[in-house]
């Protein structure tokens, strides 16, 4: 195993001194990054000890977001803090850098990294030298070249988003309640949503769920006044959870009012009007777009192999195609299903197998580390659980179907035995506990998005991200 040296130390944020011994670089503190991180330090604990292996996590945030509870984040059924576990708590015999791999030049086993440190101070990216690479920085949003979309839109895959957008629905319906043009009312009353996997469906289920309950505290708006739309492009929506129960799950929306609209698709969205390929018009000052995603763009920045949809190519060892001392797994990652019956058939994009990929990745790294065999995953999909709303759902897992309450029961049960760590499966269980015994809260914080606006106006300036600016303004209030 090679010993190089680190080019250049780690900046000030992150501690300097790197890791001594093998030094196992993990890049992405998602699903993949903490669960390999985590394993690896239980693995490798003797000579993590004794300092014969070192490993840094490279993460944009230091916490990793558990992203099945997104949705119920947004309806406030959890609180932002416990839908993240932060990571240097979990990962105590880990080096954790917060900041990004830019480039990875894995012929000379190096990683260009951007830090806190070096966006403050301007001295540019860093370079930290490896032995064994782990590359886990997941997907981003798959957008296409839709009008507008970049300025109006807004993703739903970080406690951000979900937040921002839970603020910004609360505050639709204050605008709604409060203006006397009824064009501006129609328009912040109208909610579109783009894709309909489980990311888009739970998101607009919860929400729609959460703003029809949040009505009854509005003296001049009804449940009905509220138009919610979900535009997807094929003729079904959640495909994780089988066609019989996707269809049950657009009946159950569309029972709530919910304008279901299957193969359709958002042309346009610019100057707050919504237009689909149907031919329909909304004015919205709301498009979220889930419809789908793509690998995340660091790995175009890497001397490894990609296959035609981006994602690296991997073995069903886990390991990088063609090239040793690369690992990688999750949604970065094409790695072969060898229990489907199909040919060529890869691992769907989901935390089910991030989390079982990461588990084996972490002990093929051990097993290599130790000139041990290595195993190969095998995971056979066992199916998937969605919530509607609060006590609706949508299951189909090991080939039982469930609908209405038990699914959704299903759907929490399962997610808080999987939300990672005691600390947080005790703390949403207490919040959603506390939920049943008192009402919803229907706050709106969208002001903590500009902390320093008021501070700004009593000192004369212009306060940022308040006040009438003129240009487009998405979701959550942020100036695009
Ligand atoms: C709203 C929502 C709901 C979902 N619900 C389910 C569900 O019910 N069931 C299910 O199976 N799956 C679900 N998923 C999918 C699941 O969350 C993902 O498949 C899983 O997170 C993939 O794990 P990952 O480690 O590959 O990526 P992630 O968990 O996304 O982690 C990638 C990490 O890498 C970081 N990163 C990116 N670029 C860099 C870089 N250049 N340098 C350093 N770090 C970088 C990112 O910031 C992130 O922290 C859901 C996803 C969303 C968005």
């Amino acid at each position: 195993m090679p010993h190089g040296m680190v080019k250049a130390a780690i900046n000030r944020g992150s501690s300097p001194e790197p890791p001594p011994g093998t030094r196992i670089l993990v890049v992405g503190g998602g699903y993949v990054g903490m669960y390999t991180a985590l394993r690896l330090q239980r693995e490798l604990k003797a000579q993590l000890r004794d300092g014969r292996v070192g490993i840094t996590v490279i993460t944009p945030d230091p916490y990793m977001t558990y992203q099945p509870f997104l949705p119920e984040a947004a309806a406030g059924s959890i609180s932002p803090r416990h839908v993240v576990v932060p990571l240097r708590r979990v990962l105590d015999r880990c080096h954790i850098v917060i900041g990004e791999a830019r480039r990875i030049d894995h012929a000379a086993r190096t990683a260009t990294v951007t830090t806190l440190a070096t966006e403050e101070e301007g001295t540019g990216p860093v370079e930290i030298g490896y032995d064994e690479l782990v590359l886990a920085p997941g997907s981003v949003s798959r957008t296409l070249p839709v009008p507008g979309l970049a300025d109006y839109a807004i993703g739903f895959k970080t406690v951000e988003e979900a937040i921002g957008l839970r603020n910004h629905v609360i505050e639709q319906m204050d605008i709604a309640s409060s203006t006397r043009d009824p064009a501006v009312r129609d328009a912040a009353l109208t909610f579109v949503f783009v894709g309909g996997g489980y990311a888009g469906v739970e998101a607009l289920a919860e929400l729609e769920d959460m703003a029809r309950y949040t009505a009854r505290y509005y003296h001049n708006i009804k449940p009905e006044d509220l138009k919610w739309i979900l535009v997807e492009a094929s003729d079904r929506i959640l495909p994780e959870v089988g066609e019989e129960m996707g269809k049950y799950a657009i009946r159950e929306l569309r029972g709530r009012n919910i304008d279901v609209r299957l193969q359709t698709r958002l042309d346009s969205c610019e100057n707050r009007v919504a237009v689909l390929s149907d031919g329909a018009r909304f004015p919205t000052r709301t498009v979220v777009w889930t419809a789908g995603v793509k690998p995340a763009p660091v790995l175009a920045a890497t001397d490894l192999p990609l296959n035609e949809r981006g994602r690296l190519k991997c073995t069903a060892k886990l390991q990088v195609e063609g090239v040793e001392h690369a690992w990688a797994a999750g949604d970065a990652a094409a790695v072969p299903d060898v229990t489907a019956d199909e040919k060529d058939k890869e691992c769907a994009p989901n935390a089910q197998h991030a989390v079982r990929q990461a588990k084996a990745l972490a002990e093929n790294i051990a097993a290599s580390v130790d000139g041990r065999p290595l195993r190969e995953y095998a995971h056979k999909y066992v199916g998937s659980v969605a919530s509607l709303g609060l006590h609706k759902g949508v299951a189909h897992v090991y080939g039982r179907k469930l609908k209405g309450y038990p699914a959704w029961f299903m759907h929490r049960a399962y997610h808080l035995s999987r939300v990672p760590t005691f600390n947080r499966k005790a703390r949403v269980l207490a919040e959603w506990t506390l939920a049943g015994l008192f009402k919803r809260e229907i706050v709106s914080l969208g002001s903590l998005e500009h902390p320093r606006a008021e501070f700004e106006l009593a000192a004369g300036g212009r306060p940022a991200g308040r006040g009438p600016e003129p240009g487009p303004k998405g979701p959550g209030g942020k100036e695009n």
